[in-house]
């Protein structure tokens, strides 16, 4: 299984990956977790794209780019199927995609599309809480974690996103309208679009999610 997780921040993208990471033993391939990692070891690429994570504004196609092209050369990550999350993020990083999966004739199933409101996003982000060691995602009131400001999954320490501030958020949304959101038509064009509501919980899109794989399933048969 091979899906794009395209919505807004904030639209539970992570979270989702996150329980059919563990349900359905795939990668879970998130560029902002790339990029937060490589910011966090203070590597080279952290440096250069530190500026534009905490601004809340996108880092250059070609670097976001390289780093998913590099992760889809594994081979275990394409036997076993993965979640893209957070990429592709412009039209320009969706035609590449399309080409790397070309080239190695290996297309995506679909990509799903998870539209949350405004007032839903914005409780999100703000009562966000992230492990600093293993980037499992927690929330204030939501999703709490069993002891507070320790991660249920491996003890490490949360905290909170330095651009889940109010200020880049409304930046966050800003770039979202205009360089992802017309992606949404892009893959709407290929016939590749599924849509769920992203106000939902995350268990309830995780069931929504599993009715599409039945049913996207049940037609590759027929
Ligand atoms: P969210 O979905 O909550 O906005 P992510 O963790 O996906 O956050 O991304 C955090 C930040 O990392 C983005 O605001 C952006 O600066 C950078 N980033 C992540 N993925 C990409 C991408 N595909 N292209 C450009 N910038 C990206
Ligand atoms: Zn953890």
């Amino acid at each position: 299984m091979k899906i794009v997780l395209l919505g807004p921040p904030g639209a539970g993208k992570g979270t989702l990956a996150g329980l059919l990471k563990s349900s359905l033993g795939v990668f879970h391939v998130s560029t902002g977790d790339i990029l937060r990692e490589e910011m966090k070891a203070d590597s080279p690429l952290g440096q250069e794209t530190k500026n534009y994570v905490e601004k809340g504004q996108l880092v250059p196609d070609e670097l976001v780019t390289r780093l998913v092209k590099n992760k889809l050369s594994d081979h275990q990550l394409l036997d076993k199927g993965y979640l893209l999350d957070g990429f592709p993020r412009t039209k320009a990083q969706a035609e590449e995609l399309d080409k790397i999966l070309a080239e190695i004739n290996q297309p995506i199933d679909f990509a799903l599309y998870m539209e949350a409101t405004l007032p839903m996003i914005l409780r999100r982000l703000t009562g966000r809480r992230v492990c600093k060691n293993c980037g499992a995602v927690f929330h204030l009131t939501n999703r709490p974690s069993k002891k507070e400001g320790i991660c249920d999954v491996c003890n490490g320490a949360l905290y909170q996103r330095s651009d889940d501030n109010e200020e880049t958020i409304r930046n966050r949304m800003d770039v979202y309208l205009k360089n992802t959101k017309p992606i949404v038509d892009y893959y709407e064009t290929q016939g590749k679009l599924k849509k769920v509501d992203g106000d939902k919980e995350s268990e309830e899109l995780q069931e929504s999610l599993m009715q599409i794989l039945d049913e996207t399933e049940s037609n590759n048969h027929h």
